[in-house]
């Protein structure tokens, strides 16, 4: 029997996945975490913590610690890691494995080390840490350590990350506050707005992933919708059509776009040039938003595809490091 010694951990604002080489993604939970408020003690993590969502009583907060993209508790963070190393070792049989990480690209040095700590505390022999749009741009299978310019747009739950990654590290990046939660809200606003109707954020994401996209798309169609009437305050069952949901979002994904014009705007010309040469890559749930890649490309210029599953892109990623650390030693920070 073989012990595995390497895992991989995508650390989400919404999913957070685990990855074994030559096994691919082992768990794959929202990164949601229950506490009850009166002694602080962590009582779900995962698939258990979001079923809580919206149905906790008072006593219990269903939180994501990560959704802004900055690592705000690491007691909770921690007890994550812990969670999802543990469900993996229920699934193969780890021993003393060497673990990376993924971080957001603006932690600082002493969130690396404490992140390193936490991942050193679920009983690895050795802890990494990358960057996420660096692990993003190698899943979706740039090759990095080339000195060429290459930008990566990662549009996750909570965070849209933009990077200029030229000879394994990044050279300009942005990171902002919006990315799939906020259409998602967007959506259920202008429902509310329009048509009187309360939705929740399940409903909302189901209307996003179902009929939305970038730019108006008639084939996607419309669809009926379940909500309260803000009004009578009862059941009403209405029919929402893509170009509706089109509106909703426009002003979210203005800010993307924008994000995405200021680091063009800040990256060396040489590799602005590599990057109107190759193109913008998309990874994230959020590039699987229909016509995402029109719109970016409309409105920078700039060609752009989308990664393979670009939902594994960071998990693939830990996965090639762990196999060619050497390789890659300049994008990792590590303790033994
Ligand atoms: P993170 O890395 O921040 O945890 P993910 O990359 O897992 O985030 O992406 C989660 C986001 O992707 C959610 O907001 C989800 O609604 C969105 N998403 C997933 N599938 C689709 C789809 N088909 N169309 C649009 N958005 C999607
Ligand atoms: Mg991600």
């Amino acid at each position: 029997m073989m012990f595995i010694k390497k895992i991989g951990i995508d650390l989400g604002t919404a999913n957070t996945l685990v990855y074994i080489p030559k096994k691919g993604v082992v768990v794959n939970e929202p990164s949601v975490v229950a506490i009850s408020i009166e002694d602080n003690r962590i009582l779900a993590v995962g698939n258990d913590a979001k079923k809580m969502i919206g149905k906790t009583p008072d006593t219990i907060v269903a939180s994501r610690p990560l959704k802004d993209g900055v690592i705000a508790d690491y007691r909770v963070t921690q007890a994550m890691l812990s969670y999802f190393v543990n469900k993996a070792g229920g699934k193969f049989r780890i021993f003393r494995p060497e673990v990376l990480v993924s971080v957001p690209a603006g932690i600082t040095s002493t969130e690396r080390r404490a992140v390193i700590e936490a991942a050193i505390q679920t009983g690895a022999k050795a802890a990494y840490i990358a960057k996420q749009p660096v692990l993003a741009a190698i899943g979706a299978g740039i090759p990095i350590n080339s000195p060429v310019g290459n930008m990566i747009v990662d549009i996750g739950g909570g965070t849209t990350d933009v990077a200029i990654i030229s000879l394994g590290g990044i050279v300009a990046w942005a990171s902002v506050r919006v990315a799939g939660d906020k259409l998602d809200r967007a959506i259920a606003d202008y429902i509310k707005k329009k048509h009187n109707l309360a939705i929740g954020e399940r409903t909302a994401e189901e209307i996003k992933i179902q009929i939305g996209s970038a730019i108006p798309n008639p084939e996607r169609g419309s669809m009926k919708i379940k909500g309260r009437d803000l009004i009578e305050g009862l059941p009403k069952t209405i029919e929402i059509t893509n170009k509706e949901v089109v509106d909703a979002i426009s002003g979210e994904l203005k800010e993307i776009i924008r994000a995405i014009k200021s680091v063009l705007q800040v990256t060396p010309p040489e590799l602005a040039a590599d990057v109107m040469d190759r193109g913008i890559f998309l990874s994230g749930g959020g590039a699987m938003l229909a016509n995402i890649d029109d719109l970016i490309s409309q409105a920078t210029g700039v060609p752009c595809y989308i990664a393979n599953e670009p939902l594994l892109c960071v998990a693939k990623g830990t996965g090639i490091i762990l196999e060619n650390l050497d390789v890659y030693k300049r994008s990792i920070m590590s303790k033994k």
